[in-house]
């Protein structure tokens, strides 16, 4: 019911949303996009471009670390390059830790999402996340299946763009917080099927569900697997049936931006952190994934091997969904 009130009285519009849906529940007509894109936009002192390019380097640095399994000193050099990074940007940046057991070993491994916060004394936020732990192995490689992953495209990629994209967002006017969450944990994994994913995030969405978060996330947005040189992002199917609005109006964006690397078509339907953000926490969440790497037809053949490394990423595919992102951030914020 809370829920439910909420989703109403909230964000009723969301970016690139047609003309008939701009009534909310009280009657009242709201501005759409269209009107407040007429203004001049004199008040975003930084209406500037999303830099592919600065991003593509810290997915490059964060390589640079080697792999970032949960517990290991790689992970822990990753975390203090995250905090520095948003504290030099000014958030408040806090952790939420807990422990599991090692499926192997049997031992206790410390877990901990890092969440950047932005403008903390509004209550309605806006969440941007990803995982940053890496796979323990490149279990899918032909060739070396126990050799190291490196997890270039799936992890780096998402650590390079939100940190880019949260130079944006400390000077945008706007009526909503936000919040940068890294999810460890996602893919702790070491047999396939028997081990569980998304640690982090069900960890996240039970705080969350608990009412030990502060605020209300109206949308939050998941990216994984967003650096690949070949971009293709299609619907992705339980974003679409959990988050459909929310998801979109991405697209929306993207098409509006011109970017053609969005197709506004269901192609996979995936198990990833956005799950337990929908279904626990009822955040409407919307996973934004490139799951054919490189291409369609490619039988997904980097995915969990060797080959996920810098060289098969581009600072143009970061780029691309970087803009569609700080976008459509900017259109959330001058919706009243
Ligand atoms: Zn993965």
């Amino acid at each position: 019911m809370i829920l439910f009130l909420g989703i109403l009285s909230g964000s009723s519009v969301l970016p690139g949303q047609q003309a008939t849906d701009k009534q909310d529940s009280t009657g009242k007509v709201q501005m759409s996009f269209s009107d407040v894109e007429q203004e001049p936009d004199k008040e975003d002192p930084v209406a500037t471009q999303f830099n592919g390019e600065a991003a593509f380097e810290i997915l490059e640095a964060i390589c640079e670390i080697g792999p970032r399994v949960s517990g290991t000193p790689g992970m822990k050099k990753q975390q203090k390059f995250i905090k520095d990074h948003f504290q030099s940007l000014g958030a408040e940046v806090g952790e939420q830790v807990f422990t599991v057991r090692h499926p192997e070993r049997g031992t206790q491994v410390p877990m901990t999402n890092l969440i950047a916060r932005f403008h903390p004394e509004r209550r309605k936020r806006l969440l941007f996340c990803c995982h940053y732990d890496t796979r323990p192995f490149a279990d899918r490689d032909p060739v070396n299946p126990n050799g190291i992953f490196l997890g270039a495209n799936d992890g780096a990629s998402g650590v390079g763009l939100l940190c880019e994209l949260a130079r944006h967002v400390k000077e945008m006017p706007g009526k909503y917080g936000i919040d940068f969450v890294f999810f460890d944990g996602e893919e702790f994994v070491y047999v396939y099927r028997r081990d569980p994913m998304f640690l982090g995030s069900t960890y996240f969405s039970r705080q969350y569900a608990a009412g030990r978060y502060p605020g209300k996330v109206n949308y939050a947005i998941l990216v994984d697997m967003i650096g690949d040189k070949e971009l293709e992002i299609y619907y992705e199917g339980n974003s679409l049936q959990m988050a459909s609005r929310l998801t979109r109006s991405i697209w929306s964006v993207a098409n509006e931006l011109g970017v053609k690397e969005f197709t506004a078509k269901e192609r996979h339907k995936i198990r990833d952190d956005h799950l337990p953000l929908n279904s626990i926490a009822r955040i409407p969440t919307c996973d934004i994934i490139d799951f054919d790497y490189p291409r369609v037809g490619t039988e997904n053949m980097y995915w969990h091997t060797q080959q996920d490394i810098p060289e098969n990423c581009s600072a143009k595919s970061l780029d691309k969904v970087g803009r569609v992102l700080l976008e459509w951030l900017r259109q959330m914020q001058k919706i009243r």
